[in-house]
């Protein structure tokens, strides 16, 4: 249902086109440009300098964990890093800014164009642009919901690095947009440059919107900010695609404007006519001296980037042959990838069968009972080691894969070792001829006439017997083994 590029109006068919603003928070113990902390959930106004308060004579110094950040986070989106940027003052008056402006880059940001590729759900890729990232200054959040006519402002948030990213408008459907987003929190997570939370306000995106007929210049933008989750991206996006679509088939005109998401009722609302760039009166700062890096620090930088989602996958599929749509979920977030090396560890034998074995009870069974309980990986009560360790006793035959979804719930219970488990539960699977055989006898016996119709061409019948075997012997029969000793059975 995301995946819309046109939506049909009385006219025809109109584009979509979208443009991302994501706002990354920098993971850093200190501001941008003063030393006070950034840490979650501190309580109001603890974490605030004289920087940060703007008072009268303090002067900002920049911290170079936060421009480190910046240009691993332009090297993992592929993008140009600028030796020489400036930080410019973007003025404009409001309750949390005390001091007037907040810190930014506007013609010369640190990062320059970079590009993102996304994957599908039809499993095709996308390269969208990106256009820059630049760092600047969080600001202060205004509290209106603790008294009846008074607002309250908490600072701790004033003054922390964010990183803009800015994508080019070559984002084509809600889909795209979901999957740019997914897919530059991976990588911002993988990097460690920002965490991504954008329930805790770590990352949020402003939407820009507009459709047009195919082919015709641009339409009219609507902006519609601070959108927190992957869920409201596509709702907020159809929602504004189709209220377009509605004023321009009744021959109206689309307001410039910045909106804001209701999630509550799933619309956007108007919020200000957009404000443009000459409104901010941008000028470069004149207390930050432009920032000059040394090449060679952002080769250093370069050389010492992990594995990126991208590379990870692409090693994953030469190496164990996995299919494109499992290396990507396997990929797609830090903790599933760092589960699943990890678990690769305790294979053995560790080959292409195994490692696959694992992706499928990785993806399906773990994160079906993670989903259930609304857990995640971080809280996975089943460790790397003993999914691993399930895994081999199911490739060694001492389970078969059915008894293994049993032992898998009781190892969800207690973390306990597979093997453990099938010994003090008496799980494990029975090789034997002779018992196989004696239920065999059993199950024919006390099915004559089915066996008779079996003999007379119902060979359908044969996943019957198997069944019946199977549960005569509490599932735990070798299923090779009996569906071998019963076939040499019944065509005696
Ligand atoms: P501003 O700084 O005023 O927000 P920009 O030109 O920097 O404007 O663009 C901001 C975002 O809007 C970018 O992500 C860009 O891709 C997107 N954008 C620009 N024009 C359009 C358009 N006509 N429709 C949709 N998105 C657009
Ligand atoms: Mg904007």
């Amino acid at each position: 249902m995301d995946n819309i590029y046109f939506y049909e109006g009385p006219s025809g068919p109109w584009e979509l086109v979208i443009g991302l603003e994501v706002h990354a928070q920098v993971i850093s113990k200190a501001k941008l440009f003063s030393g006070a902390a950034t840490t979650f959930g501190a309580d109001p106004n603890t974490q605030v300098s004289f920087v940060d308060a703007a008072m009268p004579g303090m002067l900002p110094a920049i911290n170079e964990i936060c421009v480190e950040q910046a240009i691993r986070t332009g090297l993992g989106i592929n993008a140009e890093i600028n030796i020489i940027s400036v930080f410019d003052r973007k003025n404009y008056f409001y309750a949390d800014l005390p001091s007037g402006y907040q810190i930014s880059q506007y013609t010369r940001p640190i990062v320059g164009k970079g590009y993102l590729d996304i994957e599908l759900e039809d499993g095709s890729m996308r390269r969208i642009g990106i256009t820059r990232l630049h760092l600047e200054q969080d600001a202060g959040k205004s509290i209106h919901d603790q008294h009846p006519d008074k607002s309250y402002i908490d600072l701790n948030r004033s003054g922390v690095a964010l990183m803009e990213i800015v994508s080019e408008p070559e984002i084509r459907s809600a889909e795209e947009a979901t999957a740019y987003v997914r897919k530059l929190r991976s990588i911002v997570r993988c990097l460690g440059t920002c965490d991504g939370n954008m329930d805790q306000g770590s990352m949020r995106v402003d939407v820009n919107v507009s459709v047009r007929k195919a082919g015709a210049p641009f339409g009219t933008r609507a902006e519609i900010k601070n959108v927190n989750s992957i869920k409201f991206l596509a709702q907020a996006i159809h929602y504004e695609a189709e209220r377009q679509v509605a004023i321009l088939e009744e021959g109206g005109e689309i307001q410039q404007e910045t909106r804001l998401f209701d999630a509550v009722r799933g619309i956007t609302r108007s919020m200000r006519n957009k404000e443009h760039a000459h409104d901010y009166r941008y000028f470069p700062d004149p207390d930050l001296p432009p920032l000059v890096l040394d090449p060679k620090w952002v080769e250093e930088i370069r050389k010492g980037l992990p594995e990126l989602p991208d590379a990870k996958k692409a090693r994953l599929m030469a190496e164990y042959e996995l299919s494109s749509y499992d290396a990507s979920v396997l990929v797609a977030e830090t903790e599933t990838a760092v589960f699943f090396e990890e678990a690769l560890k305790y294979l053995h034998p560790l080959n292409k069968k195994t490692a696959k074995l694992l992706a499928n009870w990785l993806i399906g069974d773990v994160f079906g009972a993670l989903n259930r309980e609304s857990k995640t990986l971080e809280t996975c009560p089943v460790s790397s080691a003993h999914l691993a360790g399930l895994i081999n006793q199911i490739e060694a035959g001492v389970i078969s894969g059915k008894i293994a979804k049993e032992v898998f719930s009781l190892m969800w219970e207690t973390d306990c070792d597979a093997q453990v488990l099938i010994e003090r539960h008496g799980l494990k699977q029975v090789s034997d001829d002779g018992a196989i055989l004696a239920n065999i006898d059993k199950v024919l016996n006390e099915n004559p006439a089915m066996v008779e119709d079996y003999k007379s061409g119902k060979e359908k019948l044969f996943g019957f017997f198997v069944g019946q075997v199977m549960k005569a012997m509490q599932g735990k029969a070798n299923p090779e083994l009996v569906n071998q000793l019963l076939r040499e059975k019944l065509e005696k």
